[in-house]
């Protein structure tokens, strides 16, 4: 508890800084981007020091602790600023971001909830200590067996279509409930540059299509027909959705708010989510656009959302952790293919599946360091730099102009904080890499495990090599 309050503490002392009226860029020494990548640079050059990365441990995920924490408050006086005072706003993680306890139970001291689509994100986030009252359910396929507990629990539900409305029904007629329910309603604006996370296309998979033949009668009457429903929810797509497109998801989903209290003659709908999706600048250090850019354009453009009259729901994932995180490789060894210089390195398609399989939707910055972890100077070379894994494919750049990597030497694959070395994908069996947030304190760079290296009788034991050994033989 004694650690919990410290981070209160820290917290409040950071929102004291960033106080409405002052830019978020204000919070000193914590969120500028020049002081992020030194960070950055003392922690790599600590790691390989003492002794963090290795021979023995040649692939790492790092976080920045004091990073995380500033953004955290940064969102959160984002909002404070565009808002009344008193306005409820629960800024809900999206957990699949970067699915961590100690994450979690970090953003939760610095005043973020949690939002969960599966049994095991809400796992998570129950041994996070996240209270029911700041966790909000989403997901497409919520079977009733989750619907029940978290009616159970009182935490929020955002209803995804009409079968599991009249599942909700049924339910909520069965026994009295805490939570708040909402419906995910998706205002068909149309995708962002990478299909695969646009969430608001005419075929979506997600919500409510609004502009679908006699779908926003079905809403509205939904809403009449039931008191308890009280929210209305949308995620217009992540990463690659323009500002400006996230802006007029928001604003479709606020008119309707508008429209089916109006019909029902009082404010039935009592709160907004909008979702997440802030795109990250994954090309240089600068944070762009900001949660705070984001607050002022949907001030300017939908006043009426956060003029206090709507509590308010928000659940952005990688913008709050993508530039936080550092993954770091030593190369285990340097050679050349047809002429081209390859740098074999631990870090692959088990850490960046999404750079691996999708280079151009997913690009990352790289950075070389030296065997020291000191950054690696001298001429560019285009090289390519390669994962551990058995397939061509696995690379994490192609081509790249950086000093020529040597044996020996590390890499860093920067902003890997949110769906990338959290999210790991067993191909080859490779182990699971320990992940550590990082604190200065002084000169000092410490060290903390957020998530131990997997073992390989871990591996064993997940492949079967339990009880399971002999299952096969004797069928
Ligand atoms: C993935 C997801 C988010 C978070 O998206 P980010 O791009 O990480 O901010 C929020 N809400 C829902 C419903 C999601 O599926």
């Amino acid at each position: 508890m004694a650690h919990d309050e410290d981070d209160e503490q820290q917290t409040q002392d950071l929102r004291a800084a960033a106080a409405p009226g002052t830019t978020p860029a204000a919070v000193p020494g914590t969120t500028s981007a020049a002081d992020r990548a030194d960070r950055r640079d003392q922690a790599v050059r600590a790691a390989v020091e003492q002794g963090v990365v290795g021979p023995a441990a040649p692939v790492v995920g790092l976080l920045d602790i004091a990073g995380i924490r500033a953004s955290a408050a940064a969102l959160r006086a984002a909002f404070e600023a565009a808002t009344p005072p008193g306005t409820p706003v629960l800024h809900a993680f999206a957990v699949k971001a970067t699915p961590l306890v100690p994450v979690l139970r970090l953003l939760r001291a610095a005043g973020i909830g949690a939002e969960v689509a599966s049994p095991g994100e809400l796992a998570l986030a129950r041994a996070a200590g996240v209270t029911p009252a700041d966790t909000v359910l989403d997901s497409p396929a919520k079977s009733p067996a989750e619907l029940r507990q978290a009616l159970a629990l009182g935490i929020a539900v955002n209803a995804d279509n009409p079968q599991e409305l009249a599942r909700l029904d049924a339910l909520v007629q069965s026994a009295p409930t805490a939570s708040p329910v909402g419906l995910r309603v998706n205002p068909q604006i149309g995708g962002g540059s990478i299909g695969a996370l646009s969430t608001a296309t005419a075929t979506s998979k997600f919500g409510v299509p609004l502009l679908d033949e006699g779908a926003r009668q079905w809403v509205i009457q939904a809403f009449l027909d039931r008191p308890w429903l009280t929210r209305l929810h949308a995620h217009s797509g992540s990463q690659g959705m323009p500002l400006e497109m996230m802006v007029r998801g928001v604003s479709a989903t606020y008119e309707l708010a508008e429209e089916v209290n109006e019909r029902a003659g009082r404010r039935q709908i009592d709160t907004i989510d909008i979702g997440g999706g802030l795109p990250v600048n994954f090309g240089s250090d600068e944070e762009s656009p900001t949660h705070a850019q984001y607050a002022r354009r949907l001030k300017a453009r939908v006043p009426g959302l956060l003029d206090g009259r709507y509590g308010l729901v928000t659940e952005f994932g990688r913008s709050l952790l993508a530039k936080h995180g550092t993954l770091l490789a030593r190369v285990e060894y340097a050679k050349k293919a047809g002429g081209r210089p390859v740098a074999v390195t631990h870090a692959g398609v088990q850490v960046a599946t999404r750079t691996v399989y999708a280079p151009l939707s997913w690009p990352l910055r790289i950075t070389a360091y030296d065997t020291k972890g000191r950054p690696k100077t001298g001429p560019a070379v285009g090289q390519d730099v390669a994962g551990p894994a058995c397939f061509a494919g696995d690379l994490l750049a192609e081509n790249r102009p950086l000093p020529l990597l040597e044996q020996g030497d590390h890499i860093a694959a920067l902003d890997t904080g949110a769906y990338y070395f959290a999210q790991h994908y067993s191909y080859n069996s490779l182990v699971r890499p320990g992940i550590y947030g990082f604190a200065l304190h002084g000169d000092e760079v410490r060290f903390a495990a957020a998530r131990e290296p997997q073992t390989l009788d871990e591996i064993v034991a997940e492949s079967g090599g339990g009880s399971e050994r002999d299952a096969l033989r004797y069928l």
